[in-house]
């Protein structure tokens, strides 16, 4: 844990008590300030309090008090409404922020120069961190891994020097840290997604860019520039005088990382060196990871790892679960979970991948539903449609795809392993990559990966892969 000394001896509400919430909590009272906790779910504020947590009713909270309230990622800030709480905190102009604003003052306090690698992006945030922190792990660094993946960031080791924090961080956590100073800052790329809780892509591009913007001293920005908004996010950072490694996929930069051919390529003052082949390499498959791997190459460089410290890195990336997962096979079969891919840009990341497509979609639809994919329609040779968008996918796909709706993971896995067996390709795959959120059947994307997954195990002739 991390405790927080930078409210000792004041009153600090927090509100949202999930992990980060209960993290931030506890952080903040073992720093010695005073906290209350509250949370509009009774069931979660009760085993807050059960766990040493101070619940107070926030209704009646006296915030000329209160020095700060620090808000779950959660909770919304702006969009589509601020949450009540936000409207008692600001009306008594009390300073709104998050658990990385809290690690961000904790660290400028207690250990200003160690590494400190915040990552973003609208895709690839969770792969990027945890390459990041593979890669630093086996350059000898103690490489925390934390914020938005796995472990909320004030559970970490508290930061010192020859400790590295790789902290992926959403655009809702960002929006909550207004002093965040990174020392390598990565923006991989913005597309749409989270519209909803950011109103405009101007304004989520905005907010991702402030990482870029926050910058500490001497610090690097790392900045996938394939699109528009994070383009012109590195063209700012540049104009304000920071240190920018852009990095693109797409085409050959003459200042950057670029890839081509499979590889890691550095261009600098005219020259240009080989910094790691990324080729054969089964968790960085794809156009996607390819960007992934540039981007934490790049921070990797800033962190003053050596090329061969950086290819020996990759290699041994075991790639993380439910992002282009090979699950199993049957026979020429292969079975595919990327059940993380939650929206169209992702899935196309997954379609790009393969020829002869069985594939698994649906869910809750996001804005756009599967309109943009079309470009990828003739690799599938069906598609299984389930959850709440199968009516409309139907629809969408009816004259160019042949597919059924299958509405269930257990008869989707089922109808597309017997097409797959069945297909004369060389290398048919069952792809589960439903371009859509799972919350209208599953809690979450991993319940939907684990669901896929067991259904796969229990195909009969099943030769399960492990990851390595
Ligand atoms: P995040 O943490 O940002 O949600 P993940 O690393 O968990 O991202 O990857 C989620 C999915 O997004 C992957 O399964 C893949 O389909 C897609 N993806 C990963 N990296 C990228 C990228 N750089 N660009 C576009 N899509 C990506």
């Amino acid at each position: 844990m991390i405790p927080v000394t930078a409210f000792a001896g004041r009153k600090v509400a927090v509100f949202g008590l999930g992990g980060s919430g209960l993290a931030s909590a506890s952080a903040l009272m073992a720093g010695g300030a005073d906290v209350v906790g509250g949370d509009d779910d009774a069931a979660t504020l009760a085993r807050a309090t059960a766990a040493g947590i101070p619940a107070a009713d926030f209704h009646a909270l006296d915030w000329s008090r209160v020095a700060a309230l620090v808000l779950a990622p959660g909770v919304p800030l702006t969009h589509p409404a601020p949450h009540w709480a936000v409207g008692r905190a600001r009306a008594a102009a009390v300073e709104i922020i998050g658990d990385i604003e809290l690690f961000c003052r904790e660290r400028r306090r207690q250990a200003p120069q160690s590494r400190f690698i915040a990552i973003t992006g609208t895709n690839g945030k969770s792969t990027t961190s945890a390459l990041v922190a593979h890669l630093l792990a086996g350059a000898g660094y103690d490489a925390q891994l934390g914020g938005n993946i796995g472990t909320p960031v004030l559970a970490l080791e508290p930061p010192r020097s020859g400790r590295a924090h790789v902290i992926e961080c959403s655009s809702y956590q960002i929006d909550l840290a207004p002093s965040l100073d990174a020392s390598v800052a990565v923006l991989l790329n913005v597309s749409e997604d989270h519209l909803d809780r950011h109103g405009t892509l101007a304004n989520y591009a905005a907010i991702k860019e402030r990482l870029v913007g926050g910058l500490g001293d001497g610090g690097t920005a790392v900045v996938g520039v394939d699109d528009n908004w994070s383009q012109a996010a590195a063209d700012r950072g540049e104009r304000e005088g920071k240190r920018v490694v852009r990095v693109s996929v797409r085409r050959p930069l003459s200042d950057g990382l670029y890839v081509e051919a499979e590889q890691i390529v550095e261009a600098a003052g005219g020259s240009r060196t080989l910094i790691a082949a990324i080729g054969g390499i089964g968790s960085l498959r794809g156009q996607h990871n390819a960007q992934n791997a540039a981007c934490a190459a790049a921070a990797a460089m800033a962190c003053g790892l050596s090329s061969a410290q950086i290819q020996g890195g990759l290699r041994s990336f075991p790639g993380l679960a439910h992002r282009m997962e090979e699950v199993g096979r049957i026979g020429h079969v292969l079975f595919v979970n990327d059940s993380k891919a939650t929206n169209a840009d992702s899935a196309a990341q997954a379609l790009a991948c393969f020829q002869d497509i069985f594939w698994i979609v649906g869910g809750r639809a996001k804005t756009g539903g599967i309109a943009a994919l079309a470009g990828f329609f003739p690799r599938i040779r069906k598609a299984y449609l389930i959850g709440e968008a199968a009516a409309a996918f139907s629809a969408a796909l009816h004259g160019k795809v042949d597919c059924e709706v299958s509405e269930t993971v257990a008869r989707a896995v089922a109808a597309a392993a017997r097409d797959a067996r069945a297909c004369a390709a060389a290398a048919p795959v069952v792809l589960l990559s439903p371009a859509c959120a799972s919350f209208d059947q599953y809690r979450n994307f991993e319940l939907r990966g684990a669901a896929f997954r067991e259904q796969v195990m229990a195909l009969p002739g099943i030769a399960p892969i492990a990851r390595a």
